[in-house]
């Protein structure tokens, strides 16, 4: 399944990784450029990139941010922010610093336009990708030297909405899963990924991509997931085939995702483990069969924690002043 897409890519004759992650709030999907910088040719009246988001900033070696106007302080909660989750995820995956194999993104950059006006101007000369979304995750081509993950967003209600989720989808792609976003299990075909070979056959991993961001993102504190669990409305079994299109939905994706992770965190470590071993090679068919072997199994145990993390919600409710 690897690197399924390039006749794709080699046909349309332009050099374009296409590249999506569903974010919190807004379906979002994306492209990002291939090793050469975006072109804003067929907008020679707007300013090039580097002069639009000319604040440049690198919070460490992983992360840089570029913006059109955030304030210091801003700059300096965000790379806080960041640097204390890059630090959380290496914890708790144990991954001691090492990608997978044949990944070039060394790091992430983050682009902040300052409104949703700025960004819906600029960003289609800028990164090739639609505007019509809260904001896109671009993985590129990790394979290839060069290549440079990239988030596209603006400044929303004086924040900056999604980064940590987006970032622990760098961290993802780059420590726990191999090739890029058209290299993995999903449905989502459409433009403008255009991934040409379909992951028809469940499960998928978008369960795990968009479960893991949130669940590292909010940890044990996430109070909209925790409001809908005592609804159990579906077997842990069944959230493995949840995926971008067929079996999607904001709910499912984001909140059921992160119940699922966290469950399989905290209750079957040792299955996690399994799959990171397949997830970090590529295996897709290998990681398809170890959850085949999860099957039903886990859906008991499941709907009684659901019950808990329930309670649990009720409880600090209750003590909130
Ligand atoms: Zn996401």
């Amino acid at each position: 399944m690897k690197n399924t897409k390039k006749p794709l890519v080699t046909a349309l004759s332009f050099a374009f990784a296409l590249v999506a992650y569903l974010i919190a709030d807004s379906a979002i999907a994306g492209q990002v450029p291939d090793a050469v910088p975006p072109k804003a040719t067929d907008n020679a009246e707007l300013a090039n990139i580097e002069q639009i988001l000319s604040q440049v900033h690198h919070c460490n070696k992983s992360i840089t941010l570029r913006s059109q106007g955030l304030t210091p302080e801003k700059v300096a909660s965000a790379c806080q922010e960041l640097i204390a989750q890059e630090d959380k995820f290496h914890q708790t995956f144990n991954t001691l610093n090492k990608p997978v194999a044949d990944d070039n993104n060394h790091s992430l950059r983050a682009n902040f336009y300052s409104s949703r006006a700025e960004y819906v101007k600029y960003a289609t000369a800028h990164f090739n990708m639609p505007t019509d979304n809260g904001g896109m995750y671009l993985e590129g081509y990790p394979e290839r030297k060069g290549n440079h993950a990239e988030f596209v967003a603006y400044e929303r209600d004086g924040g900056l909405w999604n980064l940590s989720h987006e970032y622990i989808h760098y961290l993802d792609g780059r420590f726990n899963r191999y090739g890029d976003y058209c290299n993995g299990l999903h449905d989502d075909h459409a433009g403008p990924e255009f991934c040409p070979s379909p992951n028809l056959s469940y499960p998928h991993g978008v369960w795990w991509s968009e479960g893991v961001a949130e669940y590292i993102a909010w940890g044990k504190n996430n109070p909209k997931a925790a409001e809908i669990a005592a609804s159990k409305s579906y077997p842990l079994s069944e959230l493995f085939n949840t995926s971008a299109n067929t079996n999607g939905g904001s709910d499912r994706v984001y909140r059921w995702g992160y119940l699922a992770v966290r469950f399989m965190m905290e209750n079957h470590r040792d299955e996690v483990e399994k799959s990171l071993v397949l997830s970090r090679q590529g295996d897709w068919l290998g990681y398809q069969d170890l959850m085949r072997t999860w099957s039903t199994s886990m859906d008991k145990e499941w709907f009684t924690w659901l019950e808990s993390i329930a309670v649990q919600a009720e409880k600090s409710v209750k003590t909130a002043p």
